[in-house]
């Protein structure tokens, strides 16, 4: 019998014995193809440089803690990681994950506006249909109905406005610009109802990520987004935790945009699932305001800094830096889009193929005229998960009508090292499980 606590407490789950590439190998022998367990494996299972790195750094020194010492390899990774960072970003908070990562952000932007002097800033906005993390704090930002339902009365007063998803919230006859303005006024609307000065922060993934399916927005939306932002002195905190280090064919999905924030929350790819670590990047201004004044950001965690874990990720850096893995991602994620194209645009029940560089969603419905979602009873998505596993594929299927109008998706994020063979195997095995559920 396992002691261990799964999640879903009567599965019955594999046991994973080794890595090799983008393949994950139970103790019976048999190979799963890893495109997406949660966007973590960028460098795939058995990266030497990455491991060695870990190897290194483990015999050198294991642990320091942060409030006593710093180690070179965050001090290393911190560099590297503002010598690309967008915009004014310059300094890092590195903690353990995601949910750590928003958290973090949340409170940072929170003590910045006690620093100077605005303490009646403390309301954040993101967005429906949104996930920023489990933790109470990041929970309250992200906008997944079902993921709060059950703890809501623990949760923070934040407010949520439409997210940006052409594919199902475009009005007919509304260009994709015309859309955007509209979806991203609701910013501005929300500001000012809650009262500028009490607004201190707008929180967004720049692609959708588990909740929606990689989800874009349209073009001009985040500048617009941005324009809002500084025109109420509200922080901008993108998300980058899924879509970030790579995954959508830059280095950080807000680069494509053309924006930045005012804080950026990565984590997944960071350490490429070698090492649990997540990083909280923000500006000058932010972090002056509160060295000149309290000179104490009022919040941490004993991992805060982690040597292997900032190690790893270094290393991981490192190498999507050193052989442009971006770029990679960006020539192989147009190369799965026209396979996945082939296959599946003219199914029945397959109404969206979209996404940016190794980060794809396949939106599902029961009808791609209307586009009409599954009845949720029928758990597509869960019964795609589990057909794709049996056939030795480990992808990422979401049933999003537990949200309201998005239906089931399937969220696709193989390693930046995938071939091109594997990702016909990654279409066949694909075909195979949809083929046998819908
Ligand atoms: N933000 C986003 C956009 C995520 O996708 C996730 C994880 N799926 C998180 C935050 C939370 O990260 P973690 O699970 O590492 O706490």
């Amino acid at each position: 019998m396992s002691h261990v606590f799964p999640r879903h407490t009567k599965a019955q789950l594999p046991t994973a014995a080794k890595g090799d590439g983008c393949y994950l190998i139970d103790t019976q022998g048999k190979r799963y193809l890893d495109c997406g367990d949660a966007a973590v494996s960028c460098l795939g299972h058995s990266d030497p440089h990455v491991i060695r790195a870990v190897q290194e750094q483990v015999e050198k020194v294991a642990f320091a803690h942060s409030g006593f010492m710093t180690s070179e390899p965050a001090e290393a990774l911190a560099d590297l990681l503002i010598a690309q960072a967008p915009g004014e970003l310059e300094r890092v908070y590195f903690v353990s994950g995601g949910s750590e990562a928003t958290e973090a952000a949340i409170k940072l932007a929170r003590q910045y506006f006690l620093e100077v002097g605005q303490p009646e800033r403390s309301r954040v906005i993101a967005r429906r249909q949104s996930y920023h993390g489990n933790t109470l704090g990041a929970l309250s930002a992200g906008g997944n109905a079902w993921r709060r339902a059950q703890f809501a009365p623990m949760l923070i007063e934040m407010s949520h406005i439409a997210p940006c998803y052409e594919y199902a919230e475009k009005r007919d006859g509304e260009t994709s610009l015309g859309y955007g303005q509209r979806v991203a006024d609701e910013l501005e609307a929300e500001i000012l109802r809650l009262g500028p000065e009490t607004v201190m922060a707008f929180m967004a993934e720049p692609v959708v990520g588990a909740t929606l399916g990689a989800v874009p927005a349209v073009e001009g939306y985040f500048k617009r987004i941005r324009e809002i932002c500084d025109r109420y002195g509200v922080l901008l905190i993108l998300d980058e935790v899924m879509c970030g280090m790579g995954r959508t064919g830059h280095l950080y999905a807000c680069d494509h945009e053309g924006i930045a924030p005012d804080i950026l929350c990565i984590a997944k790819g960071l350490g490429a699932g070698y090492q649990p670590i997540g990083a909280t990047l923000c500006t000058a201004a932010i972090y002056e305001a509160i060295r000149d004044g309290s000179g104490f950001f009022q919040h941490g965690h004993t991992y805060v800094g982690h040597p292997v874990a900032t190690a790893a990720a270094l290393a991981v850096l490192q190498k999507l830096t050193d052989r442009n893995l971006p770029e990679r991602a960006r020539a192989m994620g147009d190369a799965l889009h026209e396979r996945l194209q082939a296959a599946f645009g003219q199914h029945p029940n397959v109404g969206d193929l979209r996404g940016r560089g190794l980060f794809r969603g396949i939106e599902l419905v029961a009808d791609r005229d209307t586009r009409a979602p599954f009845d949720p009873g029928l758990g597509v998505a869960a019964k795609i998960k589990k057909a794709a596993f049996d056939e030795g594929l480990i992808c990422y299927p979401m049933s999003g009508t537990r949200d309201g109008r998005n239906g089931d998706h399937i969220l696709l994020a193989p390693p930046f090292i995938i071939e091109h063979t594997q990702l016909d195997e990654l279409v066949e095995k694909l075909g195979r499980a949809m083929a046998r559920v819908i």
